[in-house]
């Protein structure tokens, strides 16, 4: 699969009057594992939404691989997410719900089953292909969801704080777990959380937000040594 890079440029965006996002600018490379960290109502969500599709900017460039698709519906962009709440279908087995997707764009059976097995066993969950999501831990549950993501082979992962809902021992070993699957994949990936040292001991770079601005974007030693600001330096540095 083609490594892509995902560009955002001068990128505003506004609920109503109140801006959200103020000249966003961020470079994710080609198959990096990129944070975006900052605490609750900084804007992360709205930026990775407006990524997948689901939100429209009012100004700036949004380019993956090169090529703007700012107004590029959701569904042609080729960008999976996953969100914090997994979102799975409480009436459908575990292997419909990785399926569906592929359903939906009228793949053949064969390659559904195929696709379905591969994705299935790629988070080692095939053995619970005809369960439902009720009949799963959480943990498990995450993994569906990733499975159904991964399943369409999008070229971005982006990851809406997807283990804020594990305990916390739990949340170290699956955060272990996306890192090693998305080094397998090769996967341009945007992962989002509020927690810090999960940002620090995942990511190869990482953007801290506040208020709808980007603070600095760099490694997270970089960040850790070199704080631009005092919002960056107390947010990085406070190990929880
Ligand atoms: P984060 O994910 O970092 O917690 P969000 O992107 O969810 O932040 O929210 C950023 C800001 O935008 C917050 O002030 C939030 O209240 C506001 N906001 C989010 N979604 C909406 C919406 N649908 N309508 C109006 N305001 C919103
Ligand atoms: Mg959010």
């Amino acid at each position: 699969m083609k490594k892509v890079s995902v560009e955002c440029r001068n990128i505003r965006m506004s609920y109503g009057k109140t801006e959200v996002l103020k000249d966003i600018n961020i470079t994710i490379e080609p198959g990096e594992f990129f944070a975006l960290l900052g605490p609750s109502g900084s804007g992360k969500s709205t930026l990775l939404r407006l990524i997948a599709g689901f939100n429209q900017h009012q100004s700036g460039q949004l380019l993956v691989d090169g090529q703007d698709i700012s107004h590029v519906p959701p569904h042609k962009r080729n960008i999976g997410m996953v969100f914090q709440s997994y979102a799975l279908w409480p009436h459908m087995t575990v292997w419909d719900n990785v399926a569906f997707g592929l359903v939906e764009r009228r793949a053949s059976r064969e390659d559904i089953r195929q696709k379905v097995t591969q994705a299935l066993e790629t988070v080692g969950l095939l053995h619970l292909a005809k369960r439902r999501p009720n009949e799963l831990s959480g943990g498990q549950q995450q993994r569906v969801a990733l499975a159904r993501t991964i399943v369409i082979e999008p070229q971005v992962l982006l990851l809406d704080e997807p283990l804020s809902n594990l305990d916390k021992n739990l949340r170290v070993q699956m955060r272990q777990e996306l890192l090693s699957l998305q080094r397998r994949l090769g996967i341009t990936t945007i992962f989002v959380t509020h927690d810090q040292e999960e940002a620090m001991t995942t990511a190869d770079r990482m953007a801290v937000m506040d208020q709808g601005v980007v603070q600095q974007v760099g490694s997270p030693s970089t960040l850790y040594d070199f704080p631009v600001n005092r919002f960056v330096a107390d947010f990085v540095g406070t190990m929880n």
